[in-house]
């Protein structure tokens, strides 16, 4: 039984919370899809995405479809059956990603991150230098690996591809950084990004999107993937998506008109920061827990390196002999904070705290706060302490100067 007074704390890393203002958007009668009013409002809207993902050169192109439906696309629509792909291997998401690759006959080759650290930049650049015969038709990497937290360098990898002096396109899954911290598709030469609407856009899920460039598009003209939902040939015309393969969904294009409206009141930059801030408190909090003595011994933040620590999520990892399904299970019911559970090999070893979206510093001390009691409860030893160590790491400095003196 979930908590029965009060707000739920929904702190799962995706969904995330929808802002009343996107569910007031949405909430609407249906629209011509094909009329001028949602033309207008598609074309804007794609057009407004390009900010986030800062491109000027890219076409996003927007399917009715979860995160899977675009990784299907971007697979689909770039290679043949027999191609060679890299895929920077860290987590759930990565691992699934390569699934679909497979799935389509895309052989996949894997550049491994070691345990709970980021994809070393320095590999990518050796597989790719060792492949001289050009073979490796993509470098693929999920930015934000939201299974265990992590924040895999993509800025560093293009660099990687570039010193290797290799052909190879590079994907990058945003679909939990996008909106939460800093994505640069054309700096980074992306040449396609993979974005998804329940994270940091703040949606429903159900829309997702692929973002190409020019080269991206004409791999596209020659792969030989059976295709048909995502086939962009049927939906893009002269750099602009100006259709969808059945049906539009055109409530969510009301709603990411609300969060693109949001985003830009708030400013994309201090979206970063929101977020920043947040997840350093979040991680103050857990770091106060692993201190039960000198050596640690309670629960800990699951990347080992700081710079490695993501903004949008953090993953804890509970002591070992210690269920972090239980924790969920006691901050859900008893009181009403919902977490995200481990996935796949992290099952029951860790619980990941969501901080991306519609979150402020009070929704998250709160959800803190449950957290640290049903540590209590679940019995996992943690040292007291972490509410008020992640408000200290909120204290403006100014506010810290005043309560020092
Ligand atoms: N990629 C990443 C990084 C994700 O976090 C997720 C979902 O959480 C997906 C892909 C898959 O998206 P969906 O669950 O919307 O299909």
């Amino acid at each position: 039984m979930t908590a029965a007074r009060g707000w739920q704390f929904f702190m799962h890393p995706g969904p995330t919370n929808i802002p009343h203002r996107v569910l007031q958007a949405m909430q609407r009668p249906a629209v011509d899809f094909t009329g001028p009013e949602f033309v207008a409002l598609r074309d804007r809207s794609l057009e407004r995405l390009k900010g986030v993902l800062k491109t000027q050169k890219g076409c996003v192109i927007a399917y009715a479809a979860s995160g899977h439906g675009a990784w299907d696309a971007s697979i689909a629509n770039l290679f043949s059956p027999g191609d060679k792909v890299l895929v920077c291997q860290a987590g759930y998401f990565s691992e699934n990603w390569s699934v679909t690759a497979r799935q389509y006959g895309v052989e996949v080759e894997a550049v491994s991150a070691k345990e709970r650290r980021a994809i070393e930049p320095e590999a990518v650049a050796e597989r790719l230098a060792a492949d001289k015969e050009g073979k490796v038709k993509a470098v693929m990497i999920v930015q934000n690996e939201t299974a265990t937290g992590t924040r895999h360098p993509v800025a560093e990898v293009r660099a990687a591809i570039d010193r290797a002096r290799h052909p190879a396109l590079y994907l990058v899954d945003t679909i939990s950084s996008l909106a939460s911290y800093d994505f640069r598709m054309d700096e980074w030469g992306v040449d396609l990004v993979v974005g998804g609407s329940q994270k940091g856009l703040m949606l429903p899920p159900g829309l997702s999107f692929t973002a190409i460039n020019a080269r991206a598009w004409e791999a596209a003209q020659v792969a030989k993937c059976p295709r048909r939902y995502w086939d962009w040939r049927t939906m893009v015309e002269g750099g602009r998506q100006l259709r969808f393969c059945g049906t539009a969904p055109i409530p969510f294009f009301y709603g990411l008109e609300a969060s693109l409206d949001m985003i830009e009141e708030e400013g994309l930059e201090n979206v970063f920061a929101r977020h920043r801030r947040l997840a350093q408190a979040t991680r103050a909090c857990v770091r106060a827990w692993s201190t039960v003595s000198s050596h640690g011994g309670g629960p800990e933040v699951y990347p080992l390196e700081a710079e490695a620590a993501s903004d949008s999520l953090t993953a804890v990892l509970t002591p070992p002999g210690h269920d972090a399904d239980r924790v969920r299970a006691i901050a859900s019911e008893r009181y009403g904070v919902a977490l995200g559970r481990g996935l796949g090999a992290l099952q029951g070893r860790v619980f990941r705290i969501g901080h991306m979206g519609d979150l402020n510093e009070p929704m998250l001390l709160g959800a803190l706060a449950g957290i640290e009691l049903a540590l209590a409860e679940a019995g996992v030893p943690h040292a007291r302490g972490g509410v008020d160590a992640a408000m200290d790491a909120l204290r403006a400095p100014a506010a810290a100067k005043q309560l020092a003196a």
